[in-house]
Order: structure tokens, then sequence, then C-alpha cells
């Protein structure tokens, strides 16, 4: 079967070896945020022989061809996601790592009139929130 990632590839003619295809079905199946290391041990579950430095390749290539999006969670490690049609920001939980997404239209809207205001027109932009999360209500 042809995962989703690997159609986008091939959409975009991109040049698919075996273990391309290994890597873009696992971030395919993700519902997280993995890293290089976590996608090379989910890419070994699929092709024993795959080494780290074809994963670190492969998602070098989906990130150019922008399938995939590089995370920066403020830890010195790379994540990566499908970069999907559905804009959205992530809220980091720094206690436990747990990354929760959001979407806010306001946000949205903020950002292009702030770039707007300054005589700009809006192109790219970074937004990650870090956070600890509250015990009670009044735990302000
Ligand atoms: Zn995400």
């Amino acid at each position: 079967m042809t995962s989703h990632i690997e159609q986008l590839c091939i959409e975009k003619g991109l040049k698919m070896t075996d273990q391309r295809r290994v890597v873009a079905r696992v971030l395919s199946e993700a519902n997280d945020h993995p890293d290089v290391e976590q996608v090379h041990i989910r890419a070994m579950r699929i092709d024993p022989n795959i080494s780290i430095a074809t994963v670190y390749r492969s998602l070098r290539l989906l990130e150019e061809a922008s399938i995939i999006e590089r995370l920066d969670f403020g830890d010195g490690r790379s994540r990566y996601e499908e970069a999907c049609e559905r804009h959205h920001h992530h809220l980091i939980d720094i206690q436990t790592g747990e990354v929760i997404e959001f979407i806010n239209d306001e946000i949205e809207e903020l950002k292009r009139k702030i770039a707007h205001d300054l005589n700009y027109r809006l192109i790219g932009h970074r937004l990650e929130l870090y956070g600890i999360k509250r015990r009670t209500d009044k735990d302000e």
C-alpha cells in the first residue's frame, strides 16, 4: 500500500527508493512529532537494515520538498510532522514533553495584521508556546 506521504512524493516527482518509502510510511503513520532517532527506530521495524544516515537524508529531502515540516521545540532536537493543510501551532508541556496542537484564528489574523502594519506581507513565521500545567483554576 502506498502511504500518503509517498503519494505526495510521487506527485512532486521525487525518486522513491525502498528506504525512502519506509521513512515516508513511518511519518504518514505518526500521530506525534518524532525526532530523527524515533523515526529511525520505527523505520527499523519495517526494514532492520535502514541506517540513521539514510533516515536523516530522507527527512531532509522530504523537508526540502515541503512535504514534511521540521519543528523546533527548544530542546535542540529536530522533530518532524507531515506538512498539513490545516495550519496549527504547538504548546509544549515542559515537564512531561507532551505536545498539544491548537488552532487559533485570532492568532492567524494578528500575525497578518502585525506584518501588514509594518508594511510587510507575511510569508512565514514560527510560534511555539511552552507551559507548565495548572493544577487548579487559581494557580495562574
Ligand atoms: Zn503538530
